[in-house]
């Protein structure tokens, strides 16, 4: 089936929808009743484009939406998006009246920094984080005092208290065993700062691996990323919910070159792939500057032409690779390339071709986006 819609010349992003939509549905119905989903759309929703996302979700009642940075915010609100806006990370203080005019909610990443934060003087909505062992960002389980003391803190509007759990994607006893701990320092601290009298204010630990494999946590929130977007981070992750994700993207390009090498010529820079044999090589627009990872280069990485998988040869360029397509028949230029695209081969899903070129899907999907254009499936 050839797409002939503008934007599919070159190389392009597929989003279908209706898996987004359908991701949605399995995810809410996989969490507890009381339990809402904060979607998580980071670095431009991993690649899917964060306002696009975003917009489909509100429409469809998500109200809360989780960002990594600042501007991340406020791009969100500059296109409309209601509901809450929480960043995971750090902002500077300096920005405080961006923080309050855009009505985003901040994290606080530690002590010091609610500190700063308040004393700004202005009104800010904010969620405390707690470190309970990933050791990256929040308060240290232990600092029940300090996080008790930021709810006497005049200027911080407290709405949530939340930690992040470091390996619940892996069901190892001992990793079991140390997100175990994990979930129980968190609520230790929330049954201290009870008896301090502090009314706690909404609690959200999991992400999407914390919901996939511990479903039977009670939160007000999940953050789910990933799973939204329809994939695992790798390829043979076992979970213990198995829930009927659907990809949401696909990476697609176009032949737009081919020609025949002898046996013993070379193709590309550094003359890495030489022919064992007479061979046919199909050009394709695509290239790390679009996102596709490098080291796919020289036989790691693949591709799916009239409906068969060929090694990509030779290394990769910026702005496009090649292909070996000796042995399919009737390729033509223009016929299209999947990259990226699960639906049509379970070794073309995100997690298998983030696991060749040595990263996660996480990375694969977030780092595309910048040059190509994005085309809509809506059905
Ligand atoms: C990125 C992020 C998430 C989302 O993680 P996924 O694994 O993609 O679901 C959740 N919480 C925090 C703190 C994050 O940084």
């Amino acid at each position: 089936m050839e797409n002939t819609q503008a934007g599919t010349e070159r190389s392009w992003i597929e989003l279908k929808i209706e898996n987004l939509k359908h991701n949605v549905k399995v995810l809410t119905e996989a969490m507890p009743p009381a339990c809402e989903l904060m979607a998580v759309v980071k670095a431009e929703a991993y690649g899917h484009g964060a306002c696009r996302i975003a917009t489909i979700l509100n429409e469809m009642g998500i109200k809360a939406f989780a960002v990594a940075t600042i501007e991340e915010g406020i791009q969100l609100r500059k296109n409309g998006i209601r509901g809450e806006v929480l960043i995971l990370g750090y902002t500077s203080v300096k920005r405080a009246s961006d923080l309050e005019k855009y009505d985003l909610i901040q994290t606080l990443i530690d002590f010091d920094y609610a500190k700063a934060l308040n004393s700004q003087n202005f009104a800010l909505k904010v969620h405390i984080k707690i470190d309970t062992g990933m050791h990256r960002l929040g308060f240290p389980c232990k600092e029940v005092m300090a996080v008790k003391k930021v709810f006497e803190m005049k200027h911080l509007k407290i709405g949530g208290i939340y930690t992040h759990l470091c390996c619940a994607d892996s069901l190892q006893a001992d990793d079991m065993a140390f997100t175990g701990r994990q979930i129980d320092r968190f609520y230790q601290l929330l049954d201290t700062l009870k008896k301090e009298k502090i009314k706690i204010p909404k609690v959200h630990i999991q992400s999407s691996y914390g919901l996939l494999n511990y479903p039977d946590l009670t939160c007000h929130y999940v953050r789910a990323g990933i799973a939204l977007y329809g994939v695992l981070s790798a390829p043979n992750d076992e979970t213990n919910l198995k829930l009927d994700l659907r990809p949401v993207l696909s990476l697609k390009s176009r032949v737009v070159s081919i020609r025949r090498v002898k046996k013993g010529d070379s193709v590309g820079y550094g003359r890495d792939f030489v022919a064992e044999r007479d061979s046919r090589i199909a050009i394709v627009p695509i290239g790390y500057g679009d996102g596709f990872p490098r080291n796919l280069s020289n036989g790691n990485g693949r591709a799916a032409v009239n409906g068969h998988i060929v090694p990509i040869v030779g290394r990769i360029c910026m702005d496009q690779l090649s292909i070996d397509i000796t042995d399919v028949q009737g390729v033509s230029t223009g016929n299209i390339v999947t990259l990226i695209g699960a639906e049509e081969c379970d070794d073309l899903s995100a997690s298998a071709v983030a696991y060749r070129s040595g990263s996660i899907s996480n990375e694969l999907l977030c780092r595309m986006g910048a040059r190509l254009p994005v085309i809509i499936l809506r059905r």
